[in-house]
């Protein structure tokens, strides 16, 4: 059999401030309930050593850990409010595993236990909330946006106090890193300067190499990060997702999405949609989120300004040139995306007329977004064109917008299918399968869409009925965070 591939702990060379070790709690009755089996093989490793009872307990809290288990430490601005103390509150971070081409990625369990971040919370999670980070992220890697992945969910076999008490879980995570901009905001508050260049350094050294040789690497990082950024949000957005909690702790530094929340991806298209039941501001709407990210980064920059130049006016300037460049190539990743959804690749005025018309026309009529590209690929490929123009309240707004698309597009079919998935995780299927899944024990439901979401180009014959959109009464217009 093959050994537990997490062999390494990186975090222990970081300032002490930044983590306390910590084991996590051990659950009472650990039931491995869904492992990823297409993760395991995209990282090249065996199943076996994942399937084994070895595994349930390094998995669950149950194991005598050969790395060294932690919580992170990290600060944060939630909804706009500064935190100065976030940090893991129920999770811990086991290690790196190493993949068959050499990259280590983090394994975290999350769900898994009060640390010395726990504040009042209890350090457990649902199991609800577990697998729903399991089917959402599983999503987003089928979409292919960087995201980080599920690797497993434990049952824990005890059952968490929320409203109504809840069967607790944990979901096992692996990702390139667990570094958020409210870390770099943690160390900026509380560290040394030498401290936080050594946080940096960290960061530069596993993440961002290239910055080293910069002639100001500190700067450099910056502008990496939000290169990183710039390319993320524009993804969310092409395929309707909303993030739910931008808060600076759930920003990722190397452009994962990370945290997986209230997330939800939109049916019928309202720009300024929220689903979170705690957003009243809309301040994470889906239309906000890359504002959002450049706010967030600008908090990022500013950790950093000791780092830049002794003179902090300098600094200052250093900083913001650094974050120049996202505007541009946030508006060129958004707008590429666009073009390639709609099948248009000139350039023109024109072109850039219609491509910038089109996210108000499907307000209009709240048109559904994932139906809307991909009845155009249909008409594209050589479809009738009246299931699209059924989809406009005005037939002849229809009429005339169609008119304009054939004008302008060169409609290449296959790069259209690449940029418009026929699936993703429409809230109201997911609700349903995680209810299944986590109060009925009925896997049924649960099981075909992490298998479809993973593959969302296209879709089985049977599984045509996960691509209706929901009826109105069906709809899911609330999402929680069910921590
Ligand atoms: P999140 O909303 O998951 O990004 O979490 C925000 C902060 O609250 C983080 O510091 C979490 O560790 C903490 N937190 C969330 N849920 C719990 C819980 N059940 N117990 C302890 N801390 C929690
Ligand atoms: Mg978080």
């Amino acid at each position: 059999m093959t050994q537990n591939p997490i062999t390494k702990q990186h975090y222990l060379d970081l300032p002490e401030a930044m983590f306390s070790a910590i084991a996590p709690s051990k659950a009472p009755a650990p039931k491995l309930l869904t492992l990823n089996h297409r993760l395991i093989k995209q990282l090249g490793l065996q199943t076996d050593w994942f399937n084994s009872p070895e595994a349930v307990a390094v998995f669950s809290g149950n194991a005598d850990y050969s790395t060294q288990p932690l919580a992170m430490a990290y600060a944060g601005h939630q909804f706009g409010g500064y935190s100065p103390l976030l940090g893991d509150g129920r999770a811990h971070l086991l290690g790196q595993l190493q993949t068959a081409n050499g990259d280590y990625l983090d394994v975290q369990l999350k769900g898994s236990g009060a640390t010395p971040y726990s504040r009042r919370g209890d350090g457990k999670a649902t199991l609800s909330s577990s697998l729903r980070e399991y089917l959402i992220s599983e999503a987003m890697a089928g979409l292919g946006i960087p995201t980080t992945n599920s690797l497993a969910v434990i049952g824990t076999g005890e059952m968490v106090q929320r409203e109504q008490p809840q069967a607790g879980g944990i979901v096992v995570r692996t990702a390139q890193s667990h570094i958020r901009v409210g870390s770099f905001q943690y160390a900026a508050a509380n560290l040394e300067r030498d401290e936080l260049q050594a946080l940096a350094d960290f960061v530069i050294s596993h993440h961002f190499p290239e910055a080293a040789n910069s002639e100001s690497p500190y700067a450099a990082l910056i502008e990496a990060v939000a290169a990183r950024q710039a390319k993320l949000i524009p993804q969310w957005m092409l395929v309707g997702f909303i993030h739910g909690v931008m808060n600076t702790d759930n920003m990722s530094v190397v452009g994962e999405t990370i945290d997986f929340g209230p997330c939800a991806f939109i049916d019928e298209f309202i720009p300024s949609k929220t689903f979170s039941s705690i957003d009243h501001q809309g301040r994470y709407a889906w239309n906000q989120q890359g504002s959002i990210a450049y706010w967030n980064l600008a908090r990022f920059a500013e950790t950093l300004l000791p780092l830049l130049d002794d003179d902090s006016d300098k600094a200052v300037t250093l900083a913001e040139n650094a974050l120049k460049p996202f505007q541009d190539q946030f508006r060129d990743h958004f707008v590429n995306g666009l073009k390639q959804k709609l099948g248009i690749s000139r350039d023109d005025e024109e072109a850039q007329q219609f491509v910038e018309q089109v996210f108000p026309t499907l307000a209009k009529d709240q048109t559904d977004f994932t139906v809307f590209f991909n009845r155009l690929t249909e008409l594209a490929a050589g479809s009738d064109e009246a299931p699209l123009l059924s989809l406009f309240s005005d037939q002849a707004v229809g009429a005339e917008w169609l008119k304009q698309w054939r004008e302008l597009s060169d409609a290449d079919v296959a790069t259209m299918r690449q940029a418009n998935p026929v699936l993703i995780a429409r809230n109201h299927q997911v609700e349903k399968a995680l209810e299944e899944a986590s109060e009925r024990d009925d896997w049924a439901l649960f099981n075909r869409l992490a298998e479809a979401l993973a593959d969302p180009y296209q879709v089985a014959d049977g599984d045509l009925d996960l691509l209706v959109p929901p009826e109105p009464q069906e709809r899911v217009m609330q999402t929680f965070c069910g921590t």
